[in-house]
C-alpha cells in the first residue's frame, strides 16, 4: 500500500480528460467509473485519486496524495507546500483583470480605490503588491464575471481562454495576471521509492511528448 504513489487528479471539470489521457498515454492501466473515488492501476505501482481539483494542493501537503495535477493558477493560489514538478501543456488558460467595457481603462492604476470581485484572492494580492494598487478584493467562489453588473465590484479578475463570457458579460480584459496550464504537483519530502515511480511516470510522459512533436 504504501509503496504505491497516490497520484490525485481532478473529478470532473476541464482537467479531467486532460489527466486521464496522459496517465493512459503513458501506458497506465486502470478504471475510472463515474462514482468511483480512487482506482489501482493494473501495471504500475500507482494509485489514482478523484477529488475536486481546488482540494488538491491541500491533499498533498497534507500526504493524503503523494502528487497531483491541478491549474497552475490553483497551484499559485493555494499556497501550499507543494512543488510545481512539471508543466503539461494542456488546460492552457489566463488570469485576467477586466473591467466594463464602457470604462476608459488607461493603464493599471485605474484599479486604485477599485474593488475587485475574484476567486484567487491571494494572486490578486500579490498583484496589486508588485503595483503598488490598494484596492479591495471581494472573494466570491462562482459566476464572478456577473459581479460588476450587479454593482458587487468595478473589477473582476477570473480565468480567460477565448473572452467569450468576458464579452457576453460587457466586460473587457485590461491585464494578464498570470498564464496557466495543468502542472504536476508534488509534496516536497517523497519517500525513496515513491520518488522512483514518479521519475518512472515523468520519463514515460517526456516520451510521450516527444514522440507527439
Ligand atoms: P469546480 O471546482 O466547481 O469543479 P472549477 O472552475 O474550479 O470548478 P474547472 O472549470 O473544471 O473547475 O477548471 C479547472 C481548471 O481548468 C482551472 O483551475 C484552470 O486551471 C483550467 N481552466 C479553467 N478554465 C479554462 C479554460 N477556459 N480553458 C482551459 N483551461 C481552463
Ligand atoms: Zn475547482
Amino acid at each position: 500500500m504504501s509503496n504505491l504513489l497516490r497520484i490525485a487528479i481532478q473529478k470532473s471539470g476541464r482537467l479531467q480528460e486532460g489527466s486521464l489521457d496522459l496517465l493512459k498515454e503513458s501506458g497506465l492501466s486502470f478504471s475510472n467509473g463515474k462514482d468511483q473515488l480512487k482506482t489501482q492501476a493494473r501495471n504500475f505501482p500507482v494509485e489514482v485519486l478523484f477529488l475536486r481539483d481546488d482540494d488538491i494542493p491541500q491533499y498533498v501537503e497534507d500526504k493524503v496524495a503523494d502528487v497531483g495535477i491541478v491549474g497552475e493558477n490553483v497551484f499559485f493560489e493555494k499556497q501550499k507546500k507543494n512543488e510545481l514538478v512539471k508543466r503539461l501543456d494542456f488546460a492552457k488558460c489566463r488570469l485576467s483583470m477586466a473591467v466594463p467595457r464602457s470604462e476608459n481603462y488607461t493603464d493599471v492604476q485605474w484599479l486604485n480605490g477599485k474593488n475587485i470581485a475574484t476567486s484567487y484572492p491571494n494572486i490578486v494580492k500579490d498583484f496589486l503588491q508588485k503595483n503598488n494598487i490598494k484596492a479591495g478584493i471581494h472573494e466570491i467562489s462562482g459566476s464572478v464575471e456577473i459581479a460588476p453588473g450587479i454593482g458587487l465590484a468595478d473589477a473582476i479578475c477570473d480565468l480567460v481562454s477565448t473572452g467569450s463570457t468576458l464579452l457576453s458579460n460587457g466586460l473587457k480584459e485590461v491585464e494578464v495576471v498570470m498564464q496557466s496550464e495543468a502542472v504536476i504537483i508534488a509534496s516536497p519530502d517523497l519517500d525513496i521509492e515513491k520518488q522512483k515511480i514518479l521519475d518512472k511516470l515523468l520519463f514515460r510522459i517526456e516520451a510521450v511528448r516527444k514522440a507527439k512533436n
